[in-house]
């Protein structure tokens, strides 16, 4: 492993306290990852790549910058990555997913507020996170009050632009998103200094959608009854898709898609018959949020399916390509984000209609609604989508945790009376 300490000290980071969450990274990665069997082969670039989380691609976003290219941090799946691309510019995510960024966050959060903000806020006040400390500029969403107000907050440390989301979707509603991205498509291009033309923001409609078209071919593999990947890889595929070059990211998903369609051939699966195939629907599980996965999957069950914004809610549905001007892109880019349902929204039952779809799709045995801790608009809404899972005879559990391991027995005691029912 190449040593990358002299980088983080010019990122201004806290090298004392980030020694310590190196230290229990790889002991984490181990027990989920590394502890299974009979893993597809091409695993080993994800592996690579989150084996050295804080070291190659923060290296490569920091040898751009020394090039001129600015490098825009985002927290949501509404924000257009397209955009920025286009202007020349890297979109890397940035939504915190360990309890280590939590305790930094709750120094200027209140403690009821989800572990997703106070991990975010943690890791970059705390510097304890390189992607937090390259990233130029953060752009921000007004999707929950809980973020809204976090972005003031990181707003007196970091330049941060905030994308005004509606909450409803009429006509009118899609109509502000366009407004809302051309003015990001403003600010994008005085930072940077470029303009986004009809033909870069063609490329990059491109590029992304291709990233989309991978993810997808690979959840379409889960749908085979002998599942040729676990649940926790693909979740972690779908939690490195936010930060790693799109065109690298594509071309390694599909040449695991054509090992994965070779096993699917050969009749090979990472699950035992028995099995239960579970959905997860719900919040979504920032990298290295990998707890219910684990459980889930060491418990008689195997994910096929995640309906969360780490999940298909961040690939379904493409931009169209075939715009002929530039306000048609951006029109086309409007309507591909809104038909993304969000919690946020109201009234939101095109997410009860896909998780419905996908529970068909996929072949679902059972659903498990997670909500993570302090998320009031996920876990109003799970009174509707677990209501709506019952009425049509899916079985449904409904979860709420956060980033500690405290409640780890008491979930895999829960998961695993569900799994017995399911049985
Ligand atoms: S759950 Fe909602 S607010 Fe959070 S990333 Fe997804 S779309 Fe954005
Ligand atoms: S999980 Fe809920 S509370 Fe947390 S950032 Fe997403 S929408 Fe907001």
């Amino acid at each position: 492993m190449a040593d990358y300490r002299k980088m983080w000290e010019e990122l201004g980071m806290d090298l004392e306290t980030h020694d310590q969450l190196c230290e229990v990274l790889p002991q984490a990665f181990g027990d989920v990852y590394l502890s299974q069997e009979n893993r597809p082969e091409s695993m080993d670039y994800y592996n690579m790549v989150v084996a050295d989380i804080h070291g190659i691609r923060p290296a490569e976003l920091v040898a751009a910058q020394k090039t001129g290219t600015k490098v825009f941090g985002t927290f949501c799946v509404y924000v257009p990555d397209e955009v920025i691309v286009a202007s020349g510019a890297i979109a890397t995510g940035l939504c915190g997913g360990s309890q280590f960024w939590v305790p930094g966050g709750e120094k200027v959060l209140p403690t009821n507020t989800c572990p997703l903000i106070k991990a975010s806020v943690g890791a970059r006040l705390d510097a304890t996170c390189p992607f937090f400390r390259i990233a130029d500029m953060y752009i921000g969403e007004t999707t929950c009050d809980g973020k809204k107000k976090a972005w003031e907050i990181l707003g007196e440390d970091v330049p941060i632009h905030v994308m005004d989301l509606p909450q409803m979707k009429r006509a009118k509603d899609i109509k502000a998103w366009e407004d809302e991205i051309l003015t990001l498509k403003d600010v994008v291009e005085k930072e940077t200094g470029n303009t986004v033309t009809f033909e870069s923001l063609k490329d990059s409609i491109e590029l992304i959608n291709n990233k989309r078209r991978a993810l997808e071919r690979l959840y379409n593999l889960r749908k085979n009854e002998n599942v040729p990947i676990s649940g926790r890889d693909v979740l972690l595929i779908s939690q490195i898709a936010f930060y790693d070059d799109p065109g690298r990211f594509t071309q390694m998903t599909n040449k695991l898609c054509d090992e994965l369609e070779k096993r699917v051939q050969d009749g090979v699966s990472v699950c035992q018959s028995g099995d239960k195939r579970i959905m997860i629907t719900g919040t979504p599980m920032a990298v290295p949020n990998w707890k219910l996965h684990q459980i889930i999957e060491t418990t008689g069950g195997i994910v096929v399916c995640e309906e969360t914004c780490t999940g298909t809610r961040y690939f379904e549905h493409l931009v169209d390509e075939n715009s002929n001007t530039f306000e048609g892109q951006v029109e086309a880019l409007a309507e591909r984000y809104m038909n993304i349902n969000c919690a946020c929204f109201t009234p939101n039952e095109g997410r009860i209609e896909d998780i419905l779809r996908l529970a068909k799709e996929y072949k679902v045995d059972g659903i498990i609604d997670v909500n993570l801790k302090f998320c009031n608009l996920y876990d109003t809404e799970g009174y509707l989508v677990e209501r709506g899972m019952r009425e049509a005879n899916i079985p449904v559990l409904g979860i709420e945790t956060d980033y500690t391991d405290s409640d780890a027995s008491q979930l895999r005691t829960r998961i695993g009376a569900f799994m017995e029912m399911l049985r």
